[in-house]
């Protein structure tokens, strides 16, 4: 391979004019030299790889060329600016101060600064990384700050502004240099694509701005990566493969399957992303770009913050198109609340399925209004009576108020009915929207509410019998249930309220089982007013802390300061 320079340092700018993204801090450095009002000290803030030490460099070439242009830029010619060139010049002193951050290496700097420059007019100290001298070398580096020689001019720069001292601070001219923009990284890549002779396509240069985060000199060493690893031609599909970057087709097609309520789809779609070795969380993150994305092109105004190649602009557009803003932000909102828990998730694949699912369900016909015509049209009489209701509301005149309401009653049933079969027979569709109604009310009511109308009455003894057999019904397949529900017996209270108790809160949590148990308990006395309420034993009489959170509770019981810390300092407790 012949001599081969980084695209980072082959097409760094020479001129203020060439740097790309910090138009208005080269401009302000122009204006100061023109005018003749350069500071003594300058601090460069932001990111890395960004153009501070780039413009330190050009600044310290400009201020010492004998032939400064029109333009304010460095002639390029005369002999300052050839050893500058040349990286010969005596006149620019640079300091990593990663790496020399002891007060020997300032005082070695601080006896340079006596000498005044042989050529040129002016002697530029650049400090990299200044946040990270030590507190002496600071010190040290202070005093020269305070009363520099004239000669001299020095140059900050830092990733970390706050972590410098207010008295250098003070004596700086500060520029904060910004993140540069995707577009004027793409811009770059392309121009330095053609002088290489290397084909490439916008779209994975838009992957390689994105994935350099605003850093330019990053963006150029991911694509000499590239480069190397596909010679002369970078398409989006090496780019994506290479960066390890999932492709944007999913998201497209995942959000096409979600807007057809398509639940098996979408999760072969996921299990195709995860069988190609991406992380689940790495998807999200991805889908809540893009559900962004589509949200920003719903706004002329806002179309702007769409930061993605031309093709890629139409395919936005597009989907947007099929998208209301309702279900977007629907959207956003699951997948936000999927993200923040994904950590804490044990099953982290069910988690990230449950939240496409729900995705699913937000245009679902089942869910919404819909339903309730879907369904109640089988049962002839109601139909009629909701949709008389349905015209009523819907014209202009206003029907006496007490009728629409005895309908509503009379439906409710019905439709309630229509959800409560058997397992095996629900639709993924339907599972889902009736746990979305479990949800939202407190299960054992919703239950109790569902067959107001049969409620037989029964002896404690009866009771008790029931639970006998129930628990010998399951002895074998859930030994720990029964277990745990043989130690006490229930005890009938008013209302058909039965109480038992339990030492152990995750059977008390169980709702599956306690509603099969509630679910037994209905049927063979025939009481569907039936509550089941479990109760957890007091502290006292469970001495023992299974879980974490139990841990914790019985900490903070004897000591409520440990309470408070969790508190104060927002803290959670890990599973
Ligand atoms: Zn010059």
């Amino acid at each position: 391979m012949e001599n081969f320079i980084v695209s980072a340092r082959k097409y760094r700018p020479k001129t203020f004019d060439t740097v790309i993204g910090q138009q208005s801090i080269t401009s302000t450095l122009k204006n100061a030299i023109r005018n003749n009002q350069l500071a003594q000290a300058f601090l460069f803030c932001g990111p890395r790889g960004i153009g501070k030490t780039t413009c330190a460099r050009i600044l310290a070439k400009t201020i010492n060329c004998e032939n400064i242009t029109e333009n304010i830029e460095p002639c390029d010619k005369c002999e300052s600016c050839t050893s500058f060139n040349q990286s010969i010049s005596f006149n620019i002193h640079e300091l990593d101060a990663a790496s020399n951050n002891s007060v020997d290496d300032i005082r070695n700097l601080v006896d340079q600064v006596r000498i005044p420059p042989q050529v040129g007019k002016y002697k530029v100290y650049i400090i990299d990384e200044v946040h990270m001298l030590s507190q002496s070398a600071f010190n040290a580096f202070l005093k020269t700050l305070e009363e520099p020689p004239s000669y001299a001019k020095f140059i900050l720069a830092t990733t970390e502004k706050h972590k410098i001292i207010p008295t250098i601070l003070s004596r700086c001219q500060i520029f904060d240099f910004k993140r540069i923009s995707i577009d004027d990284i793409v811009k770059q890549l392309n121009y330095v694509a053609k002088n290489e002779n290397i084909s490439a396509e916008t779209n994975a240069l838009h992957i390689i701005a994105q994935k350099s985060d605003g850093a330019l000199r990053d963006a150029l060493s991911i694509f000499d990566q590239i480069v190397s690893f596909t010679g002369d031609k970078i398409s989006y599909k090496n780019v994506i493969e290479n960066l390890n970057v999932l492709d944007y087709d999913y998201y497209f097609k995942i959000i096409e399957t979600i807007l057809n309520n398509n639940i098996p789809e979408s999760l072969l779609i996921i299990n195709e992303i995860i069988d190609n070795g991406f992380d689940g969380q790495h998807f999200l993150i991805g889908l809540g770009e893009h559900l962004r994305n589509l949200l920003v092109c719903k706004d002329a105004s806002t179309l702007q913050l769409l930061e993605t190649g031309e093709d890629f602009k139409t395919k936005y557009k597009e989907q947007s198109e099929k998208c209301s803003v309702n279900f977007l932000l629907k959207a956003l909102d699951i997948n936000n609340n999927c993200d923040i828990n994904y950590k804490i998730s044990n099953n982290k694949r069910l988690h990230l399925e449950i939240s496409i699912m729900q995705m699913c369900s937000i245009t679902s016909p089942v869910s919404d209004e819909a339903q309730h015509t879907k369904k109640t049209a089988y049962t002839p009489p109601p139909i009629k009576k909701q949709q008389v209701m349905e015209k009523d509301t819907s014209s202009l005149k206003p029907s006496p108020k007490p009728e629409p309401e005895k309908h509503i009653t009379d439906i409710t049933p019905q439709i309630k009915k229509s959800s409560d079969v058997t397992p095996g027979t629900i639709s993924i569709k339907q599972a889902f929207k009736q746990q979305n109604e479990n949800n939202k009310k407190n299960e054992f009511h919703d239950i109790k509410e569902e067959h107001q109308k049969t409620a037989d009455e029964f002896s404690q003894d009866q009771l008790e019998k029931t639970w006998k057999t129930y628990i010998s019904s399951i002895s074998e397949k859930l030994p720990s249930f029964s277990n745990a529900i043989a130690k006490n017996n229930p005890v009938l209270k008013e209302n058909f309220v039965i109480e038992f108790k339990t030492d152990n809160k995750l059977i008390a949590n169980d709702k599956l089982k306690i509603s099969d148990l509630s679910g037994y308990l209905k049927k063979e006395l025939n009481n569907y007013q039936i509550c089941l309420v479990p109760i957890v034993a007091t502290k006292e009489e469970n001495n023992i802390a299974y879980t974490d959170q139990e841990k914790f509770e019985k900490m903070a019981e004897k000591n409520p300061a440990v309470k408070k810390l969790k508190e104060q300092l927002n803290l959670e407790i890990e599973f």
